[in-house]
């Protein structure tokens, strides 16, 4: 297993959508057993297939070092569709591995429901609330292309900005390894 580099804001296959999955073969296995030592190695919960440069619609996610979350699985979602979300929203502050050090309140339905393929490419479906739910959420954002900076206000996006183009820069201090600069 290897740690890759994670891309960080900036990146263009950040802000594009990826692509599905056609078959799980070996490579993306080695991709998902890749992701999570990448993800672990930078202390997140959760990590998305462009986070790492892939252009695939597969994320990976484990929130069992989370207090009340201890007993929860680790998670691989291929080809994700979220299928219900509930009007109920919740705001909690969330941060993100490609946006080291910047930390920002996202308003996110309380509960959804989310259909995926394993790595069985068996269909799965699931409900999930509260964190659960946001950190899917928030790797499911990255699949469709988008991060914080799309989920908030734009007066809370201005007050990212000079973060932003620190990161941007790699001026920011990133305590994992990520991609140089484009
Ligand atoms: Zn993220």
């Amino acid at each position: 297993m290897s740690v890759l580099p994670i891309t960080v804001y900036g990146d263009k296959i950040l802000s594009k959508k990826t692509k599905p999955i056609k078959q799980v073969d070996d490579r993306i296995i080695i991709l998902i057993q890749n992701m999570f030592e990448t993800m672990r190695n930078a202390q997140g919960v959760g990590l998305a297939a462009n986070q790492v440069g892939v252009d695939k619609s597969i994320f990976v996610m484990d929130i069992k070092p989370v207090e009340g979350y201890e007993d929860f699985k680790p998670l691989v979602m291929i080809n994700p569709e979220i299928v219900l979300e509930s009007e109920e929203t919740v705001y909690f502050e969330e941060g993100c591995l490609s946006l080291p050090n910047l930390r920002a309140e996202v308003e996110r339905p309380e509960i959804i429901k989310i259909k995926y393929l394993d790595t069985d490419e068996k269909e799965q479906e699931i409900e999930a609330d509260d964190f659960f739910a946001r950190v899917i959420l928030h790797e499911y954002d990255h699949l469709l292309g988008k991060m914080i900076p799309d989920r908030v206000d734009a007066d809370i996006k201005a007050s990212l900005k000079k973060e932003l183009i620190l990161i941007k820069n790699r001026e920011a201090i990133i305590d994992y390894p990520v991609t140089k600069k484009e």
